[in-house]
């Protein structure tokens, strides 16, 4: 008899169902699912998680006699089930093999300019170094330390976690020993620096090098500069962040954008700009530019990562400012030097029409953000408090 049957009620089998049953509700299920063509993902997330368990003979045992929600404490209990928790985390643990320190990870900002140019800059790091007063142990002597209790010398327990409403069991890192898998057994023989901890904290300044044509991302790993874990001092990773700039950056080319007035878009246009070399460029077109129209600066660009003496290119976007009156005498100029027989009578035309609200209308200048909003929303607002209102007093009816 199980004590709940909601995981065989996901995969819609008998809970006495053999493993080929299980495998073969699940893979239909799963087809059914399948994130890419079903919109439902929590289903297929339930799903997954259930045939994961039920799939293990160990975790099986344990979800048939105590349910889902009492899973974790069974952990506690000594016998049989503390040997089937215990023959779970074996397995794991050695599948994962021997666990190793996490890499510290350290975000370093540097400019464009500095990814553009190249640059030495400091980074100060804090991190964990081995305890010199017990060399690591934790303890005043080597031998008061020994296997730890909470996880049976395997430096990892199971826990029960909340996961969007489910109750879930994950491998976490021992609390107790860290993952070390060993502990000092008194606390009396603990060491007095570092507490039994076995490391002590300092701050390392490292001078590092960002190389011309560096990625926003781009890492560089210092060896054994990180944190001292599980016996050993790991990395330490930099990932070097890109500042804001004027320019937008796509791999090795650049991108701005450049307004000019409807002289320059008609005449041609000139324009100084402070490049990231350091080095300020002219750039000029002296011919019509559209609104919108995109044009390059050949080899402006970042240096080409990995051939740096290659560069990119910069790309102009140009929004041209139109201004919004021009009086009639210049318009009637620009119709005379530019237009034809059309424009110069359209203008005319434009002069004597009257805007009557019926055929003839006006453009108008509006701000674009400025929205009419329906009238009747502020009513359905009113439905809905009215109806609030109604089923609170139901309530208080139903309750008297
Ligand atoms: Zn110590
Ligand atoms: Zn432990």
């Amino acid at each position: 008899m199980v004590k709940d049957t909601k995981l065989y009620d996901l995969l819609g089998v008998a809970s006495d169902a053999d493993a080929s049953q299980l495998k073969k509700a699940y893979f239909r299920l799963a087809q059914k699912f399948n994130p890419n063509l079903s919109e439902n993902k929590e289903k297929f997330q339930e799903i997954n998680n259930a045939y994961e368990l039920l799939k293990d003979d160990a975790q099986r045992a344990l979800y048939d006699k105590y349910g889902l929600n009492d899973m974790g404490k069974a952990q506690q209990v000594p016998g049989d089930i503390g040997s089937v928790f215990e023959e779970i985390l074996k397995k794991q643990s050695q599948q994962y093999g021997p666990q190793q320190a996490q890499v510290l990870v350290q975000e370093v900002w540097v400019t464009l300019e500095q990814m553009f140019n190249g640059a030495d800059v400091s980074v100060q790091i804090t991190r964990q170094i081995k305890c010199a007063e017990c060399k690591g142990v934790g303890g005043s002597t080597p031998n008061c330390v020994g296997k730890c209790d909470q996880c049976n010398g395997m430096g990892i327990v199971l826990a029960r976690m909340q996961q969007g409403g489910r109750i879930i069991q994950q491998q976490i890192v021992c609390p107790k020993c860290n993952g070390e898998k060993e502990c000092v057994k008194n606390p009396r023989n603990l060491c007095q620096k570092c507490c039994g901890k076995r490391f002590s904290t300092e701050q390392k300044t490292h001078q590092v090098r960002v190389e011309p044509g560096t990625a926003d991302g781009q890492q560089l790993t210092l060896f054994q500069e990180g944190n001292w874990e599980l016996g050993a001092q790991g990395d330490c990773v930099i990932v070097f962040k890109q500042t804001n700039s004027t320019f937008r950056r796509e791999e090795a080319d650049l991108f701005m954008t450049k307004e000019i007035g409807l002289d320059e878009a008609v005449c041609g246009t000139s324009f100084k700009l402070q490049h990231l070399s350091g080095e300020e460029i002219t750039v000029f077109k002296g011919e019509c530019i559209g609104h919108g129209q995109v044009m390059c600066c050949k080899g402006l660009g970042m240096p080409v990562k990995g051939r740096i003496y290659e560069h990119g290119n910069l790309f102009v976007t140009f929004e041209v400012k139109f201004p919004q009156k021009i009086s009639l005498e210049v318009r009637k100029l620009i119709a005379d030097a530019l237009g034809s027989e059309d424009s110069r009578k359209r203008i005319n035309a434009c002069a004597e029409l009257k805007h009557d609200g019926a055929r003839n209308i006006e453009l108008t200048y509006v701000d674009p953000t400025q929205k009419t909003k329906n009238a009747d929303s502020s009513g359905q607002q009113e439905y809905n408090d009215h109806r609030e209102e109604g089923n609170t007093q139901e309530m208080q009816c139903g309750a008297m």
